[in-house]
């Protein structure tokens, strides 16, 4: 290994090995452009964040608008228009069953928001439950709070000792969902008034692996949670906004869960920002003339006004714009797709809800480590195309924006990237 020094250092990336960063110069719709002007297909929304598009004109517009008005603004003691909008609108767009709208700056910051929204409310009551539930192969986020929800993986065994104690129930998925049930039966039997909460990415674990389990398997673990007067915590942070086919997963549920986290398609990926809403219920906890009962948490740029602007934008593009129509569209091209993805014998567990299409290479070393990732992102990013598998399993899951032609493009090159693995693999054999 020779050593080659980067000033940046960053995420989710193995310096030692790495290939130099692609320098992005600018980015339109579903395409990112480096500098000589090479376009790449940007098949996963960067990291899952962009909706409509990338530099989507309606939030370009009222972001510039924003930004030449009021920059960032303290949030104690003094609030905004564009952060009252936002409340509103996020408040119509939920369904109208949450009454309260606290912001802050990412994902992680939302579910840690949450759990101290849930723990909190049973001090304030003074009945201190402290046990957590959550599922197998979950992922919440980075920070300690979220990864000790998260599942224990190589993502975090460095810092294991130090991660709070939380009871992990296996997941529904389809035939296993009397394990998952009987699991969360005797830990809610178990534990009488000391489970504070349930977290959970419904329908769909991204980061996990791309896992679907079915709604009513949902529905049921949280009709059983809430016979425990255990608060329901939906993760939306990827699910949201239309990820996978309605407006929040939780919708296709049926259920009202207490709690929910939004973030990465809030502002239409444009700025980061997240929200954690409520119901009255937990609001009125807090609720006090007592200082000492108050929601001890803030981030610096808690409702900055530019993001809340782009928000604003984002869910306008949604009251104006047929999103649901493309949604649907891509839902569909992508089941097409699977058709024949899935009849090959080098694939296995086709998935696919909204706009999440997903498969698993038939591997003998499986996992976040396997060698078939780094060759196949090399193999995507030759014939411009931004996928990044998780471990053999790769999913796509784009732009609301993107064409007919580029999904095409995409499916004929996944065809393409199995092909060449193949033929690698007999080589080896050789
Ligand atoms: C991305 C993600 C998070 C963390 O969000 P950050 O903005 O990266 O902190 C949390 N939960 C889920 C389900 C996510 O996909």
């Amino acid at each position: 290994m020779t050593y080659s020094k980067s000033t940046l250092w960053h995420p989710f990336t193995q310096h030692g090995i790495a290939p130099d960063s692609i320098a992005i110069d600018h980015a339109k719709g579903a395409y990112l452009y480096d500098k000589d002007g090479k376009r790449i297909i940007d098949a996963i929304s960067s990291w899952w964040v962009i909706t409509h598009g990338h530099c989507n004109p309606t939030i370009v517009e009222a972001v510039q608008k924003q930004a030449a008005k009021l920059d960032q603004l303290i949030f104690a003691g003094f609030t905004h228009d564009p952060a009252e909008k936002l409340a509103e609108k996020i408040i119509h767009h939920t369904g109208g069953f949450y009454d309260h709208v606290f912001y802050s700056d990412s994902g992680s910051t939302a579910v840690e928001v949450a759990l101290k929204m849930a723990l909190g409310y049973w001090e304030n009551k003074g009945k201190s439950r402290r046990k957590i539930i959550a599922l197998e192969h979950g992922y919440h986020g980075d920070t300690f709070g979220a990864m000790s929800t998260g599942a224990r993986s190589v993502y975090n065994r460095a810092y294991e000792p130090f991660l709070f104690e939380v009871e992990h129930i296996p997941v529904p998925f389809e035939g296993e969902e009397s394990k998952s049930f009987e699991a969360l039966e005797r830990i809610l039997k178990n534990n009488v008034d000391d489970v504070a909460c349930f977290i959970f990415e419904p329908l769909l674990q991204g980061a996990g692996g791309m896992h679907l389990y079915s709604a009513e398997a949902l529905k049921t673990l949280c009709d059983m949670c809430k016979k425990h007067d255990v608060f329901l915590i939906a993760d939306e942070i990827m699910t949201g906004f239309g990820r996978t086919g309605t407006f929040l997963a939780c919708d296709q549920a049926g259920i009202n869960p207490d709690i929910m986290c939004l973030s990465k398609g809030l502002t239409g990926g444009f700025l980061p920002m997240s929200a954690t809403i409520c119901t009255s219920d937990i609001y009125q906890a807090f609720y006090s003339t007592d200082k000492s009962k108050m929601f001890f948490h803030s981030s610096s740029f808690t409702a900055n006004p530019i993001s809340c602007a782009a928000a604003v934008a984002s869910l306008e593009v949604w009251e104006n714009e047929d999103v649901q129509g493309r949604i649907d569209a891509i839902a569909k091209l992508h089941k097409n797709a699977l058709k024949s993805l899935g009849a090959r014998p080098d694939v296995e567990n086709t998935r696919l809800l909204g706009t999440m299409m997903a498969f698993d290479i038939i591997a003998e070393e499986g996992g976040y480590l396997s060698s078939i990732q780094p060759y196949l992102y090399d193999f995507f990013l030759s014939r411009n195309i931004l996928l990044r598998p998780l471990g053999n399993t790769v999913y796509i899951l784009p732009p609301y924006c993107v064409s007919e032609k580029d999904l095409e493009e995409i499916y004929d090159t996944l065809h393409l990237a199995l092909d060449s693995l193949r033929d690698e693999r007999q080589q080896c054999a050789v």
